[in-house]
């Protein structure tokens, strides 16, 4: 059974499939099956009602009840939490786009759930628990592949969303992250970008080449985050693969200075952008 899941990872499915396959039912976001031990969690990312964010290998995967405080005793939400002591396999799905859940493999909880709020279907303020998850084998992969998607979901989102989303990511990060690896902020980097509009900070040339119609720039920390620069939009720039590489090859102390200044220049557009979004 085991081997037969471990050559899916990274495969997409339908719903249908999914059902079929794993043999659960076809609805829910977590689904269990008793016959083969297995609780399924999907990890939906069009849905705004849940909200499951990615903080560098952990996924904060947010338990079940649409009504109300959640509670930790509830159905799923309780297999979930005991999950070890039950012998429950945990494996988690992801959706980007509509009717494909892609099979990322066995995770399990890499600490006690954690309490958030979130606005419920009535959109009432309310308690609910996160699940710290974390994937079991072929993490690296996955997290990579995972970059991609989360770029590309991201571009379609308007200012405000994508800001929505950063102050969600903010909040969770300030209460409960302890970082050890270099996190970067996917978000802030997708609007230092749309801040930019295709022209290298650096250079000041158009982007050189576009992907899915999109100009194509990278963000760059201006103190690198080696160094102890923050992953703050006053400290991020977006600038053309060919100045990254200088950037990081030739330590130019005027590429430094003007980028420090456009740097915080860049934090003032943040500012007018999302002015007015609570
Ligand atoms: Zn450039
Ligand atoms: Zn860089």
């Amino acid at each position: 059974m085991f081997e037969s899941y471990l050559n899916s990872i990274g495969l997409s499915f339908t719903n249908n499939e999914l059902s079929t396959k794993f043999e659960v039912g076809n609805s829910g976001g977590m689904r269990r099956s008793i016959k083969n031990n297995t609780l399924i969690l999907i990890a939906d990312h069009k849905k705004k009602m849940y909200s499951n964010i990615w903080f560098d290998d952990v996924l904060f995967y947010t338990g079940m009840g649409k009504n109300g405080n959640q509670s930790l005793d509830y159905k799923q939400n309780k297999i979930l939490k005991n999950a070890k002591s039950l012998g429950v396999t945990l494996l988690l799905f992801e959706v980007y786009e509509k009717n494909e859940y892609i099979f990322r493999g066995e995770v399990e909880l890499s600490g006690e759930p954690i309490k958030d709020i979130q606005e419920d279907i009535n959109k009432n303020e309310r308690e609910v628990f996160l699940f710290p998850l974390v994937l079991i084998k072929n993490a690296t992969d996955v997290h990579n592949i995972d970059a991609l998607r989360k770029k590309k979901l991201y571009s379609k989102y308007s200012n405000q969303s994508l800001y929505l989303l950063f102050k969600k990511q903010k909040n969770i990060r300030e209460r409960y992250i302890t970082v050890n690896t270099y996190y970067r902020n996917v978000v802030l980097s997708e609007f230092v970008k749309r801040i930019a509009n295709g022209v290298c900070q650096l250079c000041n040339q158009f982007a050189p080449f576009y992907i899915n119609s999109v100009p194509y720039l990278e963000s760059h920390h201006v103190i690198w985050l080696s160094r102890s620069g923050s992953d703050s939009i006053d400290n991020l720039v977006a600038i053309c693969p060919n100045c990254h590489k200088k950037m990081h090859y030739v330590e130019d102390s005027c590429d430094l200075d003007k980028l420090l200044n456009v740097a915080i220049e860049n934090k003032y557009s943040f500012l007018k952008m999302v002015e007015g979004f609570s």
